[in-house]
């Protein structure tokens, strides 16, 4: 039965059972150490569970059983039809347990309940499905060379792919990375963060009863700086894509070069710009949706239009709107299915973002509502949402990732001066604009840097699309049939023809 209210939520999660040790050759593991650290639940500040605290003998371990796994091709060279019916078979498990997982997620980082269960989950459930569907679709290629000779172009998995996530949609952001991987016929270690290691562990137990081979889906929990180094330096490992921050995607890229110079791809951070132009016919609903698009999921978005650049001429009528519509995202209790913006992730992030507050006034930006810390008897990390107005681009808090509820007004000119200010970051993942004007959209969707650009919109979604960044937002693309680019080898095989 679905769950409808908050009660009904509460209650569930008195029945919740938490798996938190790593999931190695298709059995949950303590951590060879025995160490283990706790999940506080940002929610109200209680622990949740105590998680593996994996080190490098169980990065060894989870990378040998997939590589055990790859080679004897229990999963790799199964055919794309089979492996199709699996991944199909796991999306199904997803939405059936839709209630438990977006749970375990809001419990684990803190987002509204109503949005762990109508797009996490459901995003995560069609994720495996789009990708397994795809995967017996797709042919090779025969090169058009002399007819004395045949050149077949194929694609091969990679072997050992890691998987290194951030927390902001933890289920989400792994399964960009694990559908594609799997449909491709790799094997898979995941790490997720160490503040949203929950739901992964249950996917993976799900991929397990939906028919996916023990090796072929491990998950290693733990920090960074240990378990996902180990992987990063591990020189079994054939691929490791990550998404998290920009500074330690460096790290990433810094650990192939110093190990076997794996396949590295980098979904990073941004800091992306949203222009309202004069020219645009309804301010208000640009405005709105500028809004709605930087406080959703609580700001903590690497799409986050976190710079609003808006036209003079209609700055006045545009902030007016981000006031009235920042009040919709008064914090609530998470699994309150009425709320719609939760708790941010834990102390330390509740902590760096005010930081930022304070940075903003002291470079002289006008904080025209919000920055504080609210609901302070619930035990939780509450933010209020932010506004800042009268911001120049050379400011921190417009250059800087905050990663959190921080809306920075920036007036410009014209759109000339929009489009070199939007520019004007070492980011480049998302963008926008809103125009009436045609020459004006096709002229900003080829100038603006952004692996993303929306016109009239933000963040439209779907899997059909390739989704990543220009710049220092990354290398290589998640989602989309672009995807299985990172998680396969092109193989060149020459045969001479007799006469
Ligand atoms: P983070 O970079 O701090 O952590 C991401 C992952 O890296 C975590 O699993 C963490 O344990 C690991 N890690 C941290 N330090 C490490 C180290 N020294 N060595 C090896 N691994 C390490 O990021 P976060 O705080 O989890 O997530 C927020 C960031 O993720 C933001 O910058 C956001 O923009 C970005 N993000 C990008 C996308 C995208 O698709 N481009 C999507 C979501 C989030």
């Amino acid at each position: 039965m679905a769950l409808k209210t908050h009660q009904d939520w509460l209650d569930a999660r008195q029945n919740l059972t938490i798996r938190a040790q790593a999931l190695i050759d298709g059995k949950f593991v303590a951590a060879s150490s025995g160490r283990s650290f706790a999940s506080v639940s940002p929610v109200d500040g209680s622990t949740l569970a105590q998680v593996a605290d994996c080190g490098q003998e169980d990065v060894d371990l989870a990378v040998a059983a997939a590589r055990r796994a790859f080679e004897d091709g229990r999963w790799s060279k199964r055919a794309p039809a089979e492996r199709k019916a699996v991944l199909c078979r796991l999306g199904d498990l997803v939405r059936a347990h839709r209630d438990e997982l977006a749970l375990l997620e809001t419990l684990d980082m803190g987002k509204p309940i109503a949005d762990s269960t109508s797009i996490d989950v459901r995003a995560v459930a069609n994720c495996f499905a789009w990708y397994g569907e795809a995967i017996d679709k797709i042919y090779d290629e025969i090169a058009p060379t002399p007819s004395d000779t045949l050149a077949l172009v194929s694609r091969e998995p990679l072997g050992v792919v890691a998987a290194v996530v951030p927390w902001n949609f933890p289920m989400l952001m792994a399964s960009w990375k694990v559908a594609p991987a799997l449909a491709a016929g790799n094997s898979v270690v995941l790490k997720p963060s160490e503040n949203s290691s929950l739901s992964a562990l249950r996917l993976a137990e799900l991929a397990l009863e939906a028919g996916v081979p023990p090796g072929v889906f491990n998950v290693v929990t733990g920090w960074g700086p240990e378990t996902g180094k180990a992987l990063g330096l591990h020189m079994d490992v054939d691929g490791l894509f990550f998404t998290g921050s920009t500074a330690v995607g460096r790290f990433y890229m810094e650990y192939a070069a110093r190990s076997n110079l794996k396949k590295i791809g980098l979904e990073l951070g941004g800091k992306s710009p949203n222009i309202i132009l004069s020219s645009y016919h309804d301010i208000r609903h640009a405005a709105e949706t500028s809004a709605n698009s930087a406080f959703f999921n609580q700001g903590e978005m690497c799409t986050c239009p976190s710079r609003l650049i808006v036209e003079e001429s209609v700055h006045d009528e545009v902030v007016d709107v981000l006031l009235a519509q920042s009040k919709a995202f008064a914090p609530g209790h998470p699994l309150d299915p009425a709320t719609r913006f939760g708790a941010m992730v834990d102390e330390r992030h509740t902590t760096r973002v005010l930081g930022f507050v304070d940075i903003a006034q002291e470079d002289g930006a006008t904080l025209a509502t919000g920055g504080k810390r609210v609901c302070m008897d619930s035990g939780g990390c509450y933010l209020e949402p932010t506004i800042f107005d009268h911001v120049r681009n050379d400011m921190r808090i417009a250059q800087e990732e905050v990663f959190g509820p921080v809306l920075s007004v920036i007036t410009v000119k014209d759109v000339d001066e929009a489009l070199r200010v939007a520019n004007d970051t070492p980011f480049g993942l998302a963008s926008s604009i809103w125009t009436d004007d045609l020459s004006t959209a096709h002229r900003a969707a080829k100038e603006l840097r952004a692996g993303l650009t929306y016109v009239n919109c933000y963040d439209c979604d779907d899997m059909t699309v390739p989704f990543g960044g220009f710049k220092e937002s990354g290398i290589g693309r998640d989602k989309s049939l672009h995807a299985l680019d990172k998680y396969t080898e092109l193989k060149t095989t020459w045969i001479k023809l007799s006469k």
